[in-house]
């Protein structure tokens, strides 16, 4: 793909475009002039699809008008509804959609899973973690291997990059694995990583991490709805992933679930146990012993809550009709672009994070700007720019192929390159 600086060629990109269309899917956020914001934080928290709102309303009007009878007669029965979004969200993650359940938080699902997939032994009790991981993450781990009577001290390993490096080498992976594979119960990585934006090699990590006998669970937070992923063939053990990011779903809303079919009938498998997970056919007998549906259902514990579900199912149809292989399409061109207009600038002390390798990335990238990120991102704020700031020092920007412009990734690398040269931003006259 080669690019031109010129704003008519990002123009020329829109006009081509052939997802063009799903922008006006989506509510775009205003500045306070009235004009469209230049939304580029879709890795945080995805925009609202028009659609949701309709959807949520249903719900609230059935709940209205219906009551209790509403879990059977709904326009969408609400016993059955979380399965309305099984199939789409298992076409994201790459799965069987007996392997996936949307239920509960992301942080809680880690910890259901952490209760069947590690169990430590004398022998072999260590979580394997990507260094710099998110912290809610981070916590779920050490506790759970607190909460087994162990010292984070011995049995956390984490990876890091070498000295000087921003991304993990996959070959290091390996050699660990290699090297500790023996001690090492549980490999809990990100999908891609939500500070660099380095996209992990799912399939190799597996591969090497089941060849020492280890257990493999992967975050997908930054990864759903962004990359292709193909849990099922790569032989994950299970996954967990958010909705509210790239996902579209809506805050706090309910999250993913993916348990390999290898796991889908090992009731041996300790678990925690609530009625949602109960054999369906027998849940409302009420008996007092427990039942596990088989595949990933039978993780789940409470009724599923309508609302964020409706979010969730509105926002996943969004996704069925662009489809995620145009969409990565897209993706790789935008972000290509982005990185393009910012390296063309030659701005003083700027850094992408980020591998360069659009098939270690997503769609973000990460920036670092010397001294002067924290004077820029706010610059850029004020100039109706909405992306994120990430302690220490990182500036992410992500271009959502979904609802983002090839314009909008214009306005924002001149905007970006004035703000880091010192200049007075220059607003083009409204599109
Ligand atoms: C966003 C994110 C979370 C957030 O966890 P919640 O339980 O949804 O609040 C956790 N882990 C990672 C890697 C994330 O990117």
């Amino acid at each position: 793909m080669t690019y031109q600086p010129d704003e008519s060629s990002a123009r020329r990109m829109d006009l081509a475009d052939p997802l063009a269309r799903f922008r006006a899917e989506f509510h775009i956020p205003k500045t306070q002039h009235g004009e469209d914001s230049i939304y580029l934080c879709g890795n945080s928290l995805g925009l609202q699809p028009v659609r949701v709102e309709a959807a949520v309303l249903q719900e609230l009007h059935d709940w209205k008008t219906l009551g209790v009878e509403g879990h059977f007669h709904a326009k969408h029965p609400w016993m059955p509804y979380h399965e309305t979004v099984t199939e789409m969200a298992a076409e994201i993650v790459g799965a069987n959609p007996a392997e996936v359940v949307m239920m509960n938080g992301l942080t809680v699902n880690l910890h259901l899973m952490m209760v069947s997939f590690y169990r430590p032994t004398a022998s072999r009790y260590k979580i394997l973690i990507e260094g710099n991981c998110f912290p809610s993450d981070r916590y779920a781990v050490l506790s759970q291997i607190r909460y087994h009577g162990l010292d984070p001290e011995t049995a956390l390993l984490e990876i890091h990059p070498r000295e000087g490096e921003d991304i993990i080498r996959t070959e290091d992976i390996e050699a660990l694995l290699e090297q500790e594979g023996d001690r090492i119960a549980l490999v809990l990585m990100g999908g891609v990583h939500y500070y660099t934006g380095q996209f992990f090699q799912l399939e190799r990590i597996t591969q090497k991490a089941h060849q020492k006998g280890c257990l493999v669970g992967f975050d997908l937070a930054h990864a759903a709805g962004n990359v292709p992923l193909n849990l099922h063939d790569c032989g994950v053990d299970f996954a967990c992933w958010c909705s509210y990011k790239y996902l579209n779903s809506g805050p706090g809303s309910v999250a993913g679930c993916f348990v390999h079919e290898r796991h889908a009938t090992a009731f041996d498998l300790q678990r925690f146990a609530g009625w949602w997970g109960h054999d369906k056919s027998t849940r409302f007998k009420m008996g007092p012993d427990y039942h596990p549906m088989p595949g990933a259902e039978g993780w789940q514990l409470s009724n599923p809550p309508i609302l964020a579900f409706a979010a969730c199912r509105a926002s996943l149809e969004v996704f069925r009709e662009a489809g995620m292989k145009p969409l990565r399409e897209k993706s790789i061109q935008l972000t290509g672009y982005l990185q393009y207009l910012l390296e063309q600038q030659r701005i003083d002390g700027l850094r992408i994070l980020t591998p360069t390798n659009p098939e270690e990335r997503g769609c973000q990238l990460s920036i670092t700007l010397a001294e002067r990120g924290r004077d820029v991102f706010r610059i850029l704020s004020e100039n109706g720019v909405i992306c994120d700031w990430r302690e220490p020092d990182c500036i992410r920007v992500a271009p959502v192929p979904l609802y983002n412009t090839f314009m909008d990734v214009y306005r924002f690398a001149k905007m970006f390159g004035q703000a880091a040269r010192g200049e007075t931003i220059q607003q083009e006259a409204v599109l």
